[in-house]
């Protein structure tokens, strides 16, 4: 038998509703701000991640699907989209049309990493760039969209952690005084900090490592480093959520995976999720642009796990149903016809309504209906035709009524 590839699931109905729940909400609460959608490929050069997201980092390093094309050149299944909505807006010359452009995708991201609960191999993202403003008032809208999207999927023990790593210069300053630091102490720490102390010694703060993190506490920290201008970007940033009532809480480790981030990041994490913990990530990237030979454009963005947004709703019992609102059960095969067309009528008013593949008797058509999980069945007889009243029983309660035609749909909805 063939199975799906290790990492990679099928979603079912009936757990597909609340997918759908999710990403419905999701795209009204993006049009509620103004955010339109863009689509980019699945596939894409592998340079534009390897000079986006960054070589440093564990999506470039280990965890993309990269292979060579019949033509020779390599390609790669997006681990992310932040890179390829960059590279669109580059191409298309979007910044040639005035204002912010605020865009939105959803889709499927690849990163080969140990499959366990909340990390699969293809997972779902939901996210949003803003690009074109360096100002702290679009963090805070951003943040505060993530909220209401959060909010309205009826998520409610969610965290919002932010930080600020500043721009390349405190930056620099900052990872030039690590690395200083970590000279000492980096070789009493796990492998992997050992190696990055020399490679990108940022990444060593989020490291996972119990005995690590002593000494993690003891190392810098980054808003030491931040000259006026961060500094200011950050204040306001946190005087506009302080404005709106959105409560956060200030983690000067989170530096995040990738490496194009500047100033504000942030994280919203779930305490039902285990080690996972994290539904979503996001931050500014000023730089990005000009790393992919773009213009200037600074911009933010944020990427929420699906996968991981539905786990945490579904610890929390948040359900979601796909209802059935009617079965039509005709009376015999010489019926078919009557209800075929009753069913067009009640769909084109908006009625879920389905029917068998064939004529039951009255027994069997209750039980498929139920089945079905269809609140009425309708019975389309003769007689129900020619007096145009159809007897409608409501499965749950086994009250029947007659109810004219005309009546029926709004009936039905009810
Ligand atoms: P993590 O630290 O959990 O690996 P990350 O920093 O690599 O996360 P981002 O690249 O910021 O994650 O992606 C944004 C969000 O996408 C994450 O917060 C998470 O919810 C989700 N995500 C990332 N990788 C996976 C994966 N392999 N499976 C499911 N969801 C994922
Ligand atoms: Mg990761």
């Amino acid at each position: 038998m063939i199975k799906a590839v290790k990492g990679t699931r099928d979603i079912l109905p009936p757990s597909s509703a609340v997918w759908n729940h999710v990403e419905r909400i999701a795209r009204d609460v993006f049009r509620a701000f103004n955010y339109r959608e863009i689509r980019t490929p699945i596939l894409e050069e592998t340079a534009l991640f390897a000079r986006g997201v960054g070589e440093e980092t564990d999506i470039v390093s280990k965890e993309m699907y990269t292979f060579e094309d019949r033509d020779g050149s390599s390609l790669t299944l997006r681990p992310e989209a932040t890179a390829s909505v960059m590279r669109a807006w580059i191409e298309h010359r979007l910044d040639q049309i005035p204002g912010l452009q605020k865009l939105y995708y959803i889709g499927p991201m690849f990163r080969r990493e140990r499959p366990q609960k909340g990390r699969y191999r293809q997972f779902f993202q939901i996210g949003a760039e803003a690009i074109g403003s360096e100002s702290p008032m679009v963090d805070a809208e951003v943040i505060q969209m993530v909220v209401e999207i959060l909010n309205r999927a009826g998520l409610t023990g969610f965290k919002l952690l932010i930080n600020s790593v500043g721009h390349p210069p405190c930056r620099a300053a900052f990872a030039a005084e690590l690395r200083e630091r970590l000279k000492e102490v980096a070789p009493s720490m796990c492998g992997d900090c050992q190696r990055r102390a020399e490679t990108n010694p940022l990444r060593v703060l989020d490291c996972k490592v119990p005995e690590d993190q002593p000494i993690i506490e003891e190392l810098p920290k980054i808003s030491e480093y931040l000259d006026g201008p961060c500094r200011e970007h950050f204040t306001v940033v946190k005087t506009m959520l302080d404005a709106v009532g959105v409560p956060y809480t200030i983690n000067e480790r989170m530096v995040r995976g990738l490496d194009y981030y500047t100033r504000t990041t942030f994280e919203f994490t779930h305490g039902d999720l285990g080690a996972q913990s994290a539904v979503l990530g996001g931050g500014r990237y000023d730089g990005l642009s000009e790393s992919l030979d773009g213009p200037k454009a600074p911009g933010i963005g944020f990427a929420i796990g699906e996968d991981r947004l539905i786990l945490a709703l579904q610890a929390e019992g948040v359900k979601a149903e796909e209802k059935l609102d009617a079965y039509i059960a005709p009376l015999g095969a010489g019926m078919n016809p009557q209800a075929l067309k009753l069913a067009r009528e009640l769909r084109r008013a908006g009625v879920k309504a389905d029917m068998g593949d064939e004529s039951f008797r009255l027994k069997k058509s209750f039980e498929a209906a139920e089945k079905a999980g269809a609140r009425y069945i309708v019975i389309v007889g003769e007689n129900e035709v020619a007096s145009d009243t159809l007897a409608v029983k409501e499965l749950a309660t086994g009250t029947q009524e007659q109810v004219p035609r005309a009546e029926l749909s709004r009936h039905l909805r009810r």
